[in-house]
């Protein structure tokens, strides 16, 4: 495109269509019509070929008659158009098939010493032609810079200025700590796990000779994992903060463009200019907009562009040395959806969970934005968070802002607690849409499911035993759980079997209390029957199917229609995985109803704290009369 290479005039581009264009009418005008023609008929014409006033016919493409008047034709006709060109126009026009016009030429100058004849012409309205193939041609290209227009300019902030050959630039916006508003661990409230994971990279970007004198290695890339607004961004920011160094935020979905090879080119470009600036940190927001498992889907044939994104990246920080001070942190709140290959070591080989704040962490979360504002005295803290289950760190520094908008808007002179509440409800309104807000009643029905996953997993010796339950929602589970599991590389059917009671446990607690089941059992059931298909149809635990096992460990079997057992064999298979659900479910209901007291305490603990400890379990029931061998991790569960 060559208009783009005069910088300075970049709407020459539009202007120069418009002039083409109506250079076209112009001309199509022009050489296509003509001045002071008149039509006329059939025995008109007759007419003036019998009393001589012709000059000469043409048939124009075999439709149209372009009649000449000669000069004695002219003083008849048009006496007061002297001055006109002679025989450059047609004075006269007719619309005339071929045939009926020669018919009627030879008819009317019958007898005629000089007759004339008819010159049949071929004549191209060159405009009109041109129009049509150029036109739409012309569209094309303008919708063309249209697009590219749109997409290089618009959120990149200045960079790259809306021309296509910015198009593979890096969009990554650069907060330099000097310059702009620092951001330091101050400013985060809770997540104190995940602080102090991140204080490593902290002290590495402050004191990089420290680690590296000591051939200690770095990580490369960290994955923030949570929910959206619970501070991911925050975080990466402090580190930056902290650290003083520089500050490069993307988002994943800026690195996927409608071109093909744009994606990649703006990971090379980011890292380039993390480079210069290093030490440094890259956050990548949303990284799961590229880094999306490969080739799950076979029938697919992939996404080429987003793939090729995701290797460049992959190429990137593969490419870096360990120790050459750029850390990428990356943001998601699907770790599971994320390529393997992405979790590698050297890659995102360390996550950091970001999750939902507790009833403390909310606490603290309002301080942190109760700074600035003025407050009065009736505001209490505490007894906001209460308020607020289910918000995330977004949604609190939201109810902070709208609460001063509400009280300036009634003119007061500092913020009071009805404000905060009027916030509440308002941004609750907003929130029950996206279905991440919990109401009391909800609340209750949680905090039951979830003690009834702790009490029978309390009361079976070989369930996994619970170290932590929350009633803090995370994704589409409820609540969630954390066990201590066993570093047991063998499950006996035992074993199996009471870890189903503990997972039903929950629905069990729902039927027993309320004397009815909810849908929020969805995480249990799923797990439930897969551990039950697991334990019929590849263990070989179950009586009725026998020692056999239909696991496939080549993998291929996956994408075959067809099941390597008969229909009487399937039937079978499904009357012993309901059989086997089912024993399990009334052996929780039987637990929980011989623990109701317990199991009630508990739930009402929940409630009222979000969060209870094996601590808050023996109080309740007492200790578990078996050993617990010594065990390292925990392992968590969303139930
Ligand atoms: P994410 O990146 O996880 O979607 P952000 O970091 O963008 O969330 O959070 C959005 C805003 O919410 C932050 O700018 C901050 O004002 C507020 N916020 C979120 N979590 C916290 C927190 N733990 N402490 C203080 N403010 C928070
Ligand atoms: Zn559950």
């Amino acid at each position: 495109m060559a208009e783009n290479n005069n910088k300075p005039k970049k709407k020459i581009g539009f202007y120069w269509v418009y002039i083409v264009l109506i250079a076209f009418f112009i001309g199509s005008i022009v050489f296509g019509g003509s001045g002071s023609t008149k039509e006329t008929t059939m025995t008109e014409l007759s007419k003036m070929l019998r009393e001589q006033d012709i000059a000469k016919i043409e048939l124009v493409n075999g439709r149209t008659a372009e009649i000449y008047l000669n000069e004695q034709g002219m003083r008849k006709y048009f006496p007061n158009e002297r001055q006109q060109v002679f025989g450059k126009t047609p004075n006269y026009i007719l619309k005339v098939s071929e045939d009926r016009l020669y018919s009627k030429v030879d008819e009317a100058q019958q007898g005629l010493a000089n007759p004339i004849e008819v010159i049949p012409v071929e004549r191209h309205n060159w405009g009109a032609e041109i129009i049509s193939w150029v036109l739409p041609l012309l569209l094309l290209i303008g919708f063309w810079i249209f697009i590219t227009r749109r997409m290089s300019g618009g959120a990149g902030g200045g960079m790259g200025g809306g021309q296509i050959f910015s198009i593979g630039k890096s969009k990554a916006q650069l907060y330099d700590q000097e310059k702009d508003n620092k951001t330091t661990f101050k400013d985060v409230a809770g997540l104190e796990e995940a602080k102090e994971e991140v204080m490593e990279i902290v002290d590495f970007l402050k004191n990089p000779m420290r680690y590296t004198r000591l051939g200690g290695k770095i990580p490369k890339g960290v994955l923030l994992v949570g929910p959206p607004g619970t501070g991911k961004t925050l975080l990466a920011k402090s580190v930056a903060g902290e650290a003083n160094v520089p500050f490069f935020s993307i988002s994943g979905s800026d690195f996927v463009e409608m071109f093909v090879g744009v994606g990649a080119s703006r990971v090379r470009d980011l890292f380039k200019q993390a480079k210069e600036k290093s030490p440094c940190i890259i956050f990548i927001d949303e990284i799961d907009a590229i880094g999306r498992a490969r080739g799950k889907n076979i029938m697919s044939g992939g996404n080429d562009e987003r793939e090729s994104t995701l290797n460049q990246l992959l190429t990137e920080m593969d490419g870096f040395g360990t120790n050459s001070g750029v850390i990428v942190l990356a943001a998601t709140n699907r770790a599971d959806i994320l390529d393997k290959a992405l979790m590698r070591a050297g890659r995102f080989d360390r996550q950091i969970y970001v999750e939902l704040p507790d009833l403390n962490g909310r606490r603290e979360i309002f301080e942190v934005h109760m700074r600035g504002l003025k407050l009065g005295n009736d505001v209490d803290k505490e007894f906001l968070a209460k308020q607020t289950p289910g918000f995330s760190g977004a949604d609190i520094a939201n109810v902070c802002n709208e609460a001063a908008l509400i009280a300036a808007r009634k003119n007061k002179e500092n913020i009071e607690k009805q404000d905060f509440l009027d916030a509440i409800d308002r941004i609750v309104g907003g929130l029950e849409k996206k279905n991440s807000v919990i109401t009391q009643s909800e609340k209750k029905v949680i905090a039951f499911h979830e003690a009834g996953h702790a009490t029978t997993s309390w009361m079976l010796e070989h369930a996994h035993p619970l170290v932590k339950v929350t009633i803090v929602p995370r994704g589409k589970a409820l609540g969630a759980a954390w066990y201590l599991p066993d570093e047991r590389q063998i499950t006996t059917k035992e074993q199996m079997y009471h870890e189903m009671i503990a997972t039903l446990g929950g629905r069990a607690a729902e039927q027993i209390i309320f004397g009815q089941i909810s849908t929020g059992a969805l995480n249990d059931l799923e797990k439930v029957s897969k551990q039950a298909h697991a334990m019929v149809m590849y263990y070989g635990l179950d009586e009725t199917i026998g020692n056999v096992s239909y696991y496939d460990s080549t993998g291929q079997q996956e994408y075959s229609f067809q099941k390597p057992f008969s229909e009487k064999t399937a039937e079978k298979i499904d009357a012993e995985v309901s059989k086997l659900i089912e024993s399990a479910y009334q052996e929780a209901l039987r637990i929980l109803n011989e623990h109701k007291e317990g199991l009630t305490q508990l739930a009402e603990k929940l409630i009222d704290k979000e969060v209870i400890f094996t601590d808050d379990l023996v109080t309740i029931f007492g200790e578990r009369p078996w050993k617990q061998e010594e065990r390292t991790f925990t392992k968590k569960d969303n139930a």
